[in-house]
């Protein structure tokens, strides 16, 4: 039989998410929950392993299933691959020391070089830091090739929305596709979609924010200036004082009303520093100005708010900048991301958690799959100028320190593998973990890592024929480490 002949029934699932909507259907009186009547389902397709979500940990968590011999397919809502680098505009690479440059990471970013991809930030004035701008298209064009040559097959534009369970067990993912409603089976399912929305669906416990509220983080609407010419370096104090006055001039006259020009401060900061160019030849800059603040990222209308309110700070930004500031009187507001930036929203739960301890801590465990060594980074949700990261105090200064020395915390296996449902593994920034923690891990190389040991562990499962919840850690690390690339091209140097 032809998995298309077959039909699955599926439950209308989802109670959490209901949840979340109780405060405004109490307002407004709806009901707050409808019975959906069960129904069939046409099958689409059958594999071994199915990877939700194409952004850096999906991307990884994919190839790594792929090279060890899993029928693998990647299902991704958008039309191209590289999440949130390609969507948020995220083209940004950052570490304290390269100790979270692992495994496919240099792969992905030796693909980005041969392509033009990738500019070296180095000597820009970022002290200690490893940074580099990716181009957003060919990081599509990279995560594509990659994808190709693992022998992945991949679902553009569909979106999935939980998992099929039979007693107890993830058997597959339910996916609005372009055709429709459809099941897709699979022996092992893997949520990388940031958002752990597919887990969350099926019944996987989740928790978000910042312990009191909703909100973790501030939300920022990435954008770009085009046709920018000379003058790339940063501001010198005469030019600066003459920009300061004017924007004072500009905000008297009531020209500009949003936050973030409001904050002068923070807005001066970000002309001085002139922000991050993208690769070469290409007279851009990057902004992460923006700050929207106190929103619930699970909310739609909350969401939306956000996003709206974003789009008009970057474009008073992008305004102000192209009428006034040095370098920029032929530049242009050239795109902003198509999604805002999300830092933060469900965090699974697995079984194992990366704790706030573990991450201020340096913490090293036997069962570790995945390493990060990135800052506390938590960027305010109820400020537009308070600092993400914590240079001050002693705690932080000692942390600094050890970063600098290259140290870095721990990834624990149990925290890939969801609690309360076998056959379903999570990566990338909605894994478990503290929020604390999840500040930190959530940057984009170790979202990667923890992709990788994610597919290569759902593949080693199976050849090994148990669940990911009961296979040995101590196996996937010894095959980590056989896989590792030994010739990292992105070449820290401090
Ligand atoms: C403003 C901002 C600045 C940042 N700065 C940096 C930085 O400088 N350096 C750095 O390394 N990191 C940075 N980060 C963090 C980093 O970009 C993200 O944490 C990282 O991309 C997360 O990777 P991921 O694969 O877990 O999720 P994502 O990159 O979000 O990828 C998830 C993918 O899943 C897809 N998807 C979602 N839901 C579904 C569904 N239901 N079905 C199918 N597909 C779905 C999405 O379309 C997306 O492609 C920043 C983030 C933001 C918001």
């Amino acid at each position: 039989m032809r998995p298309s002949d077959l039909c699955l029934q599926t439950r209308g699932q989802g109670r959490r998410t209901a949840e979340r909507f109780r405060a405004s259907t109490e307002i407004t009186g709806m009901k707050k929950v409808i019975q959906q009547p069960a129904r069939e389902i046409p099958v689409l397709a059958d594999y071994d392993v199915i990877v939700c979500g194409g952004g850096p940990a999906g991307c990884a968590a994919a190839i790594g299933a792929a090279r060890h011999g899993a029928r693998t397919l990647l299902i991704e809502k958008d039309g191209f691959l590289g999440g949130a680098t390609v969507s948020q505009l995220v083209c940004v690479i950052l570490s304290k020391n390269g100790a979270d440059f692992q495994g496919i990471w240099h792969a992905y970013i030796r693909g980005l070089r041969r392509r033009g991809g990738l500019r070296d930030l180095e000597g820009s004035g970022c002290g200690e830091n490893i940074r580099g701008a990716v181009d957003p298209e060919q990081v599509k064009f990279v995560w594509d090739a990659l994808l190709s040559q693992a022998g992945v097959d991949l679902l553009h534009h569909v979106y999935g929305c939980n998992c099929l369970i039979r007693d107890g067990a993830a058997i597959g993912v339910v996916a609005e596709t372009r055709a429709g409603t459809r099941a897709l089976l699979a022996r092992r399912v893997i949520d990388c979609t940031g958002d752990g929305i597919v887990a969350a669906q099926s019944g996987v416990a989740w928790e978000q924010g910042d312990g009191s509220h909703a909100y973790a983080m501030a939300l920022t609407q990435v954008f770009r200036i085009g046709g920018v010419v000379g003058g790339l370096a940063p501001l010198d104090d005469r030019t600066m004082q003459t920009v300061a006055e004017t924007l004072d001039a500009a905000l008297a006259r009531g020209d500009y009303t949003a936050p973030v020009i409001t904050e002068k401060l923070r807005f001066l900061n970000y002309i001085r520093g002139r922000s991050w160019r993208l690769p070469e030849r290409r007279r851009e800059l990057l902004s992460v100005l923006s700050r929207v603040l106190r929103v619930d990222p699970l909310d739609p209308f909350d969401f939306t708010r956000a996003t709206r309110e974003g789009r008009e700070q970057a474009r008073q930004a992008a305004d102000f900048m192209c009428r006034h500031v040095p370098g920029c009187e032929q530049a242009y507001l050239l795109d902003s991301a198509a999604q805002i930036g999300l830092r933060s929203s469900r965090r699974l739960r697995g079984l194992a958690t990366v704790t706030e301890q573990d991450a201020r801590e340096f913490r090293k465990y036997p069962d570790a799959i995945a390493r990060s060594s990135w800052d506390i980074d938590i960027w305010p949700a109820d400020s537009y100028t308070a600092p993400a990261v914590d240079h001050g105090s002693p705690a932080a200064r000692a942390r600094h320190a050890r970063l600098a020395d290259g140290d870095w915390f721990d990834i624990r296996y149990g925290c890939l593998v969801a609690a309360g449902i076998d056959q379903l593994m999570m990566a990338g920034r909605c894994l478990s973990a503290e929020h604390v923690a999840e500040s930190s891990l959530r940057i984009q190389q170790t979202c990667m890592a923890t992709g990788e040991a994610a597919g290569v562990a759902a593949a080693l499962s199976l050849k090994e024929k148990v669940t990911p919840r009961e296979l040995d850690a101590a196996i996937v690390i010894a095959q980590l480490e056989k896989d590792r690339d030994v010739q990292p091209a992105f070449q820290p140097s401090r």
